[in-house]
C-alpha cells in the first residue's frame, strides 16, 4: 500500500488431524454420518466419563509440526477452557495453554502480490513465525438449517465433538491479504502432504481466523485488532481481509475510533459485520485438565515420526533442480502437491527424459486435468503411459505434434500411446528413401519456384518444407525432411 498505512495481520488456522477416531475416546470421526450416531459418554461430556489420548492424533500432531518446522516439547500439559455453548457439552474445551505441544517454527513461504486480473506479479521468498501448534478437541455443530421447525428449533450434532485438531497460531507477520492467502496455501499443501490432515475449506475440516490491524507506517505501536471469522474459503478470507483493512483506514482516516471485536464475513453482502465486541469477550479461566497426565514425547519418537514423514516439499524441490536441472519455477510447480510430485518422477523415470517430461506435465497434463478438475493421482493417463508417450516422441516413432494429438485421445480414452498410434497408422516416416520420393515428387510440381529459390529467394524454404509435411500426410520427421530439403534444393 502507499497509502501511508500498513496492515499488521495474524494468522489462526484449526486443522482436523486425519485420525479415525476421536482424541480422547473411540468413537469413529467419520463425516457425514447419521447426526449424533458417533457418541459416547466421553465425547457427550457425562459425569464421571475419562479422556484417553489417542497415540494416532499425537503422532499426526507431530508430523504437521515437524513439517512447519516447529520445535516439539518434551513435555506439553492439557488444559481446560471453559465457556458456555449448546455444541459444547461439557462446559469446557480440552485444549493447551501455557505448555502447548510445539512452539517456535520459522516457515518460509512463497508469496506475491496479484494485479487486477488476479495473476501474481513477482513471487518472492517470506519468513513466518509460528508461535505455536497445539493439540485440542472440535467442539460439536449446532445445525440450523435442513431440518423441520429450523426457525423455532436449533438442533445439535454432536459427532464432530471430540475431533482432534491441531491449533496454529503466527505472529502478526503477514502485511497483506496476499500473503496471508499464501501462507494458507502453503499449509494447506504441508498438512495433505505429510497427511496429518486432508485441509479441507469445504469440508470444514481446516478453518482460519485472522486478526487485522493497520497503522502509520513508521508507527512501533499496534493498532485496534479485529478477529475476523467465518472465512469459508482461501479466496473468501483475502476477500474479507482486503475488505477490512479498508473500514479500518476509513473509520481511522474519518477521525473516529475502532472498536476491539470479532466480525464475520459475509460473502453475499461482501462485508464483514461485527459478530461480538470486547466487551462479551470470553474470559476462559483456563486450569490444568485433571484427568490427563502431562504429555511426554520423547526425542526417540520424535526421530520415528520423523523417519516416517516423506520428503518435505521444499527439500523435494531442491532436489527436482539438481537431480533434473529444472528451474526454481518448474520445480516448484511440479512440486505443488505430493501426487503431482510424483506423477512427474515416474514419467521422468520412465521416459528416460527428464525435462521433457518436465514440459510434457506443465503445458499439456495440468491443462487436461485441470478441465477434468482432477488431481495428478486421479489422472485417466498415469505416469507410466505418459512416459511412453515421451519415449515415442523422442525415439522419432511420432513427431511432438502427433503426441499432443495423441495425449488428448489418451486422456479421452484411456488407451495407450502406442495402441492410439496403431490404430490411426500414425507412425511418423523418418526412412531417407522414403522422404526422398516424396522431395523428388514435390519440387518437380514445384519447378518455377525451385528456380526462384536457386535464384536467391531463400524465404521460400519454408514453403518446400510445408508442400512436403502435406504431401506425407504430416507423417514425415520433420528434421529429415529438413536435412534432405536443403541438400536437394543446393545440390
Ligand atoms: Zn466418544
Amino acid at each position: 500500500m502507499d497509502n501511508g498505512w500498513e496492515s499488521i495481520i495474524g494468522m489462526e488456522i484449526h486443522a482436523q488431524l486425519s485420525t479415525e477416531s476421536k482424541i480422547f475416546c473411540g468413537c469413529s470421526t467419520r463425516f457425514g454420518d447419521e447426526p449424533n450416531s458417533n457418541t459416547c459418554p466421553v465425547c457427550l461430556g457425562l459425569p464421571g466419563a475419562l479422556p484417553v489420548l489417542n497415540r494416532r492424533a499425537v503422532e499426526l500432531g507431530a508430523r504437521a509440526a515437524l513439517a512447519l518446522g516447529l520445535h516439539i516439547n518434551h513435555r506439553s500439559i492439557f488444559a481446560r477452557k471453559n465457556y458456555f455453548y449448546p455444541d459444547l457439552p461439557k462446559g469446557y474445551q480440552i485444549s493447551q495453554y501455557d505448555q502447548p505441544f510445539s512452539v517456535n517454527g520459522v516457515l518460509e513461504i512463497m508469496t506475491a502480490e496479484r494485479d487486477d486480473a488476479g495473476h501474481p506479479v513477482e513471487w518472492r521468498p517470506k519468513q513466518i513465525t509460528i508461535t505455536r501448534l497445539h493439540l485440542e478437541e472440535d467442539a460439536g455443530k449446532n445445525v440450523h438449517e435442513g431440518l423441520p421447525d429450523v426457525d423455532r428449533y436449533s438442533y445439535i450434532d454432536l459427532n464432530r465433538a471430540g475431533t482432534p485438531l491441531a491449533e496454529i497460531v503466527t505472529e502478526p507477520d503477514f502485511r497483506s491479504s496476499w500473503e496471508a492467502y499464501d501462507y494458507v496455501n502453503h499449509i494447506r499443501r504441508a498438512l495433505q502432504w505429510v497427511q496429518a490432515s486432508d485441509a479441507d475449506m469445504e469440508k470444514g475440516n481446516l478453518r482460519c481466523e485472522a486478526n487485522v490491524s493497520v497503522r502509520r507506517k513508521g508507527d512501533n505501536t499496534f493498532g485496534t485488532k479485529v478477529e475476523l471469522k467465518n472465512l469459508n474459503s482461501v479466496r473468501f478470507m483475502q476477500r474479507a481481509i482486503e475488505f477490512e483493512i479498508d473500514r479500518q483506514i476509513k473509520v481511522l482516516e474519518s477521525g473516529r475510533k475502532l472498536a476491539q471485536e470479532t466480525r464475520l464475513w459475509d460473502e453475499k453482502a461482501a462485508e464483514t459485520r461485527v459478530m461480538r465486541s470486547k466487551e462479551e469477550a470470553h474470559d476462559y479461566r483456563y486450569f490444568p485438565e485433571p484427568d490427563l497426565p502431562p504429555l511426554v514425547v520423547s526425542n526417540e519418537c520424535v526421530q520415528r515420526v520423523k523417519g516416517e514423514m516423506p520428503e518435505l516439499p521444499d527439500a523435494r524441490r531442491r532436489r527436482f533442480m539438481d537431480q533434473y536441472g529444472l528451474s526454481f519455477s518448474d520445480a516448484s510447480q511440479l512440486t505443488g502437491g505430493k501426487s503431482l510430485a510424483d506423477y512427474y518422477e515416474k514419467a521422468a523415470e520412465v521416459s528416460g527424459n527428464a525435462r521433457g517430461a518436465a514440459n510434457w506435465i506443465r503445458s499439456e497434463v495440468l491443462r487436461e486435468l485441470e478441465g477434468l478438475g482432477v488431481e495428478a493421482s486421479g489422472s485417466p493417463v498415469n505416469a507410466e503411459n505418459l512416459g511412453l508417450l515421451v519415449r515415442m516422441i523422442d525415439e522419432g516413432k511420432i513427431s511432438g505434434k502427433q503426441g499432443k494429438e495423441v495425449l488428448v485421445q489418451m486422456f479421452r480414452t484411456g488407451k495407450t500411446a502406442a495402441a492410439i498410434v496403431e490404430e490411426q497408422g500414425m507412425v511418423q516416416v523418418s526412412d531417407t528413401n522414403e522422404i526422398d520420393a516424396i522431395i523428388d515428387q514435390t519440387l518437380s510440381a514445384n519447378q518455377q519456384q525451385v528456380a526462384s529459390y536457386r535464384g536467391g529467394k531463400e524465404t521460400l524454404f519454408g514453403f518446400f518444407v510445408g508442400q512436403v509435411m502435406k504431401a506425407s500426410r504430416g507423417k514425415a520427421n520433420p528434421k529429415v525432411v529438413n536435412e534432405r530439403l536443403k541438400a536437394r534444393l543446393s545440390g
